[in-house]
């Protein structure tokens, strides 16, 4: 299966999206053109308005990638037409911005002219979030309205609420909450704890190769150990049967006669456990940080947005006999998604995040030293680094037709893939818009 492509009329409305084969049809005869080519959407020459059914996007934020899912309403159910995942650059982002303070702050010390000190300057706006965290939220914004602009879309789900880790961290009855009771009882706090834990076995870290975990209480049920949070442990199926009905202080004293390698590293984290070392809880705590403004800028679309938990994705998820994908798991997102049609095996649009370029003016060498300036245009001969292009190369070692994203440089030899082209074989498909596309 393959994603539908996208579908305006020619007042530029959206329809329902079509099949490719369809849409080859009205290509060939001329009733409908290119109108982008990522995501694949056409235009019609001679409709005004049509039938449409309703279209919710779903969408499952991570802090590295997020899963998009369309899902259609048709006679016979729910149904995945079109499926993506963006690759968020937060890591470059915080990269690059440390090495910008750490040149900042080479420079204050440094002799160089007089710039005035500059104080008070840097309180910071409501509702800001780190760089890295702010290009994560407006990437899910940027989709979420692109998609509701090209498709007839009635309504957005999304998962925000990964687990509250507050409640569950200081393990309060979650008394009266909506989830504690019922279908997803349950399901909430084994996900937080496998989270918590990095998806890992906390007493052999993956050694012993048996990839089924379990929710594992440090002090044993039989022996008064509660369901606490604390109490909880992930583990691997041979670990908690190996560990059975000991505490880990015990099992750690138990292994240290014990040859193997397995039981020496088991040895090392099970007394990690029994003093309560807990991982971090670095990449939830981000998850949750933008889990408002996510919400907040969803809110600003003028489309109902339904706000929905990660342990209700992974039920209906797991039900469904689905395996975990970012995009499978978007389409899982929310009450109404028990049942939705969609072929594992389906070729995805991958969207990799890649920036507008910089706006570093001034490039330097590992001291700070200033070397180099960057050229004042962003374009040259009516090209920009990030196009989208289609190269014709009628000789040489290259030729053949390419397609692929450019980067210019200001003389008449521009970089795709990995070889130099003369821009007089270049075609534009699509303007730069910040991300790359597979
Ligand atoms: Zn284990």
């Amino acid at each position: 299966m393959v994603n539908r492509a996208l579908v305006l009329d020619s007042e530029r409305k959206p329809l329902m999206p079509c099949h490719p084969a369809r849409v080859r049809r009205l290509l060939r005869d001329g009733k409908a053109a290119v109108f982008r080519r990522e995501p694949f959407t056409i235009i019609l020459r001679e409709r005004v308005g049509g039938e449409t059914q309703p279209i919710e996007v779903k969408l499952d934020p991570g802090s590295k990638t997020t899963g998009i899912a369309l899902v259609a309403r048709g006679k016979r159910g729910r149904k995945v037409v079109l499926a993506a995942e963006i690759t968020h650059r937060s890591g470059e982002i915080r990269d690059a911005m440390t090495k910008r303070r750490a040149l900042r702050q080479g420079r204050r010390y440094r002799k160089v002219r007089h710039r005035a000190p500059r104080f008070l300057n840097r309180r910071r706006p409501e509702g800001w979030l780190p760089p890295s965290l702010e290009s994560r939220v407006r990437q899910v914004e940027t989709w979420a309205r692109r998609l509701a602009r090209f498709t007839p879309v009635t309504a957005v789900e999304v998962e925000t609420a990964r687990f509250d880790t507050h409640v569950l961290s200081v393990g309060y009855d979650l008394e009266g909450v909506e989830f504690q009771r019922g279908t997803l009882f349950g399901w909430e706090l084994r996900e937080y704890v496998f989270h918590r834990d990095g998806h890992r076995c906390r007493y052999c870290g993956g050694e012993s190769g048996v990839p089924v975990l379990e929710l594992e209480h440090g002090i044993p049920k039989a022996r008064g150990g509660s369901d606490r949070v604390a109490n909880l442990v992930t583990a691997c199926r041979a670990c908690n049967q190996a560990k059975g009905n000991r505490t880990a202080t015990e099992w750690a004293e138990a292994l240290a006669g014990s040859p193997t390698k397995l039981d020496r590293v088991r040895r090392a984290y099970a007394t990690k456990v029994a003093v309560g070392k807990h991982p971090s809880l670095r990449d939830a705590a981000a998850i949750n940080a933008t889990r408002y403004a996510i919400g907040d800028r969803l809110k600003t679309l003028g489309i109902p947005v339904g706000f929905r938990t990660g342990g209700r994705t992974k039920m209906n998820r797991t039900t469904q006999g689905y395996p975990k994908r970012h995009w499978i798991d978007a389409a899982c997102v929310g009450e109404t998604a028990h049942r939705v049609r969609l072929d594992p095996g389906m070729t995805i649009l991958r969207i990799r995040a890649r920036g507008h370029g910089t706006r570093k003016r001034c490039g330097t060498d590992a001291h700070g030293f200033p070397i180099r300036h960057a050229p004042r245009a962003k374009r040259f001969l009516g090209f920009a680094t990030g196009d989208l292009v289609r190269a014709v190369i009628p000789v040489g070692k290259y030729r053949g037709i390419h397609v692929g994203r450019i980067a210019i440089r200001h003389r008449p030899s521009f970089k795709l893939a990995r070889f130099d082209v003369h821009p007089k074989y270049l075609a534009l498909l699509q303007r730069a818009d910040g991300y790359e596309y597979a």
